[in-house]
């Protein structure tokens, strides 16, 4: 049987992957592959379809049983992707994508050298942070520590295949979905 696709979506925090991601998988019939984190859950997001919410300890022990493909600590956080949600539905013919940040990326690259990387960028960092506020959900400090992350991931977009810029939202979206509908109808 004809393997899946595995599509990596990454870019900072607020620059509107969430909204990208959610219409391309309705458009293209993807399947989300959901992450596991041990961050606070925010207003109106749901465990087991948002994230898979847990602890710290129970998420150092599924690191030590080997159940994650990749995982990372962001924002003093962990984040990792469950390989549940992952290897048999790619061996299944499913398309899979994920939202993940950078480090995470560059290990699904290495372990899946036939992964499609995208890169979402804002049009500025004040137009980040202004995003960021607007969403209202994190405080001013982790707002600013978010903004210098994405300083920070801002560096890695030479590892991605393809860098959308997310200055208009339906513009963005129908890039995303042009370049994933070509690789995925290949
Ligand atoms: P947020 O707290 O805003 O939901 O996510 C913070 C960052 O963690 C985002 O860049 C998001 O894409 C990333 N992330 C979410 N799930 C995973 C995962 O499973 N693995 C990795 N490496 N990063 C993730």
């Amino acid at each position: 049987m004809k393997k899946g696709n595995y599509i990596v979506i990454s870019g900072p925090s607020g620059v509107g992957k969430g909204t990208i991601c959610k219409q391309v998988v309705e458009n293209l019939k993807l399947e989300y592959s959901i992450s596991m984190t041990t961050r606070e859950k925010r207003e109106g997001e749901i465990d087991g379809v948002n994230y898979y919410f847990t602890t710290k300890d129970d998420f150092k022990n599924r690191i030590k049983n080997k159940e994650f493909i990749e995982y990372a600590i962001y924002n003093d956080n962990y984040y990792g992707t469950l390989k549940k949600e992952v290897i048999d539905k790619i061996n299944m013919g499913k398309n899979i994508i994920c939202e993940i940040e950078v480090q995470g990326a560059k290990q699904i690259k290495k372990l899946f050298p036939f992964a499609l990387l995208i890169f979402i960028t804002p049009p500025s960092i004040e137009e980040l942070r202004n995003r960021l506020l607007k969403r209202n959900t994190n405080d001013l400090d982790d707002v600013e520590r978010r903004i210098n992350i994405a300083k920070e991931e801002d560096k890695y977009k030479d590892i991605y295949d393809y860098v959308v810029v997310n200055d208009d939202l339906d513009k963005a979206i129908l890039e995303v979905n042009n370049i994933i509908a070509n690789k995925i109808n290949n």
